[in-house]
């Protein structure tokens, strides 16, 4: 007999011989009398049995099937779709018995989550994980429809290959056809997609699997999934921001029922470091920095003339409604300021007049015109600090969400984009080695080529990011598309003639033979899904993740292997 789905029964099938199968959710005995109420992916109905003395051995997470007729109910459930009917028991099979549980799979769970990864198999039965596991599903879904409807089709890249420079470390697999010598898990299908391109596929997409062995961070994954794009024809960012509006608009819209306003905000990298002293900035809310530098520079306060004066500057974050800070609070934020790196910070508060301990320095004028500068109102606070452009930036931007957060000035419901452009092409590492900001195939924006190697720190690079709510949704660039310009680029980050021949001859040889200008973009799936279902971790919408030290509690990955499998792979482990 054909099986029902038990969420979907409704009035209209009273009467109706079904056959249900499903894990039981509940057992409810009252002797003669047991209702069951039975789950499967559908939802969730109620079964009643009468004098069926199996059904009251039953237990939570047995897998049964029955068939019986549906029936209204006595006392109907009105916080059940089903609530209306019940299933009248006349056979029960049990399918599958459960041992007792190491935790209830039910929509809020107690158990750690290193017991919920180790018995994955029972935490996605719960409710919500079920429902994060669908959304993910129609977000691919969604996203394949509006590309295809857009001309682009889905290629697959390799995932043995060689190492791609996404600026992480790559993971390694030794080849046991050729005894030394690896493949590397691809960090993206960067220059697969772009040597797809100098193939003819004019629009390229690809879900992908991508592969970053990182010291991981609060939420990253050793692997994780891009939605990878490349254009043929590409040159003006601006030719790409309207289709990709519209994609995120479509995703927004079919999944979850949210129309989001386009076109997005265009804000300079460098204006969003000076305004919100990141580049991800969270625009849900204003508090914008204030620059203070001219304000504060012969004003008569040694501390900030004597920052002014070495290069760096004067900065203030308003928050609103922030005068009745207590001491104690302001004592948190300095502490919050000085791990940041900053040597102190001040504050100016708009309450009986203003007040400031930097009242007893400089002319009430300057107060005034720093509180006017910040748009303060009665009631405001302006934190001030003072130091080296980047450190107080940085401070000041960790100050402005750890406040908001505190106070409460996030609003809710709100999806806040915005483009950020015109990064710079390269950054300096710890090591004050010269890098790519993005990476080594991203194009310089022509007119600052002729500071390309004299200047290298001041050219700016046609490429961009995507943020919303102060996350980076998707970061891409227009490429290099000539073998002359990504030599130089490469000279410059330290790769000569020689090592660029040996790691990527592959790729330089498909610019020498008519490379069409493009470019294009790498979505995070994964954060973008945990968005749209309003969680906060990766995890809780990929089915099987790693733990935060890379480690998989449901399978025992990484583990050890057999002696033979090493020496086949012509291997020995150094134990130290
Ligand atoms: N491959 C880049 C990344 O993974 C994205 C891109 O430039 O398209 O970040």
């Amino acid at each position: 007999m054909q099986r029902e789905r038990c969420g979907e029964l409704r009035p209209n099938a009273v009467g109706k011989r079904v056959t249900l199968a499903g894990w039981v959710q509940a057992v409810r005995d009252f002797g003669s009398l047991t209702f069951v109420d039975l789950r499967d992916a559908s939802g969730i109905v109620q079964l009643v049995f009468r004098g069926v003395p199996e059904a009251r051995a039953l237990g939570r997470e047995d897998v049964i099937r029955v068939t019986g007729t549906v029936v209204r109910r006595e006392n109907p459930n009105p916080n059940l779709p089903t609530g209306e009917v019940e299933v009248a028991v006349e056979r029960l099979e049990v399918l599958a018995k459960s041992k007792p549980l190491p935790f209830l799979p039910d929509e809020e769970v107690k158990a750690s989550e290193e017991t919920r990864l180790r018995y994955r198999f029972l935490d996605l039965r719960r409710p919500r994980m079920q429902r994060n596991l669908l959304l993910r599903h129609k977000v691919c879904l969604a996203i394949r429809q509006y590309l295809d409807a857009h001309g682009f089709i889905e290629v697959e890249t390799p995932m043995l290959t060689r190492s791609t420079p996404e600026g992480a470390r790559d993971f390694l697999v030794p080849s046991r056809l050729e005894p030394g010598k690896f493949y590397a898990l691809p960090q993206s299908p960067q220059l697969f997609k772009q040597i797809l391109v100098c193939s003819g596929v004019e629009k390229y997409f690809q879900i992908v699997r991508c592969f970053r062995d990182e010291d991981l961070r609060a939420d990253r994954q050793p692997e994780f999934t891009q939605l990878d794009m490349e254009l043929a024809f590409l040159e003006d960012p601006e030719e790409l921001f309207p289709l990709l509006e519209g994609l995120v608009a479509h995703v927004f819209r079919t999944t979850i029922g949210v129309e989001i306003e386009t076109p997005f905000p265009r804000l300079p990298y460098a204006e969003a470091m000076a305004r919100y002293g990141t580049d991800k900035p969270d625009l849900r809310f204003a508090m914008a920095i204030v620059e203070l530098s001219p304000v504060f520079a012969q004003a008569g306060f040694q501390v900030f003339e004597a920052a002014v004066r070495a290069g760096g500057v004067v900065r203030g974050l308003p928050v609103p409604g922030g005068a009745n800070l207590s001491r104690a609070e302001l004592g948190r934020l300095e502490e919050a300021a000085k791990r940041a790196g900053l040597g102190g910070l001040l504050w100016l508060k708009v309450a009986e007049g203003l007040q400031s301990p930097l009242g007893k320095h400089v002319p009430e004028g300057v107060l005034q015109e720093a509180a006017a500068r910040a748009g303060l109102n009665p009631g405001d606070l302006l934190l001030l600090a003072a130091g080296p452009e980047k450190a107080v930036a940085q401070a000041l931007g960790e100050l402005r969400l750890r406040l908001a957060r505190e106070r409460g000035l996030i609003p809710p419901n709100r999806w806040a984009f915005a483009w950020i452009v015109d990064f710079p092409l390269f950054k300096l590492s710890e090591e004050g080695r010269i890098e790519s900001e993005h990476h080594p195939f991203t194009s310089p924006k022509e007119e600052d080529l002729p500071l390309l190697e004299s200047d290298p720190l001041r050219v700016r690079a046609k490429c961009y990011d995507l943020v919303l709510n102060g996350v980076e949704l998707a970061s891409g660039s227009i490429r290099i598309h000539r073998r002359d310009l990504q030599e130089r680029v490469f000279q410059i980050l330290g790769i000569g003639p020689e090592e660029a021949e040996r790691r990527f001859g592959f790729f330089l040889r498909a610019l020498e033979y008519g490379a069409p200008p493009h470019g294009g973009i790498a979505f995070g799936l994964d954060r973008w899904v945990m968005m749209l279902a309003g969680e906060n971790s990766i995890r809780e919408v990929i089915a099987f993740p790693k733990t935060a030290t890379g480690a998989c509690p449901l399978t025992g990955a990484p583990a050890e292997v057999e002696e033979e499998q090493l020496r086949e792979l012509h291997i020995r482990v150094a134990r130290e």
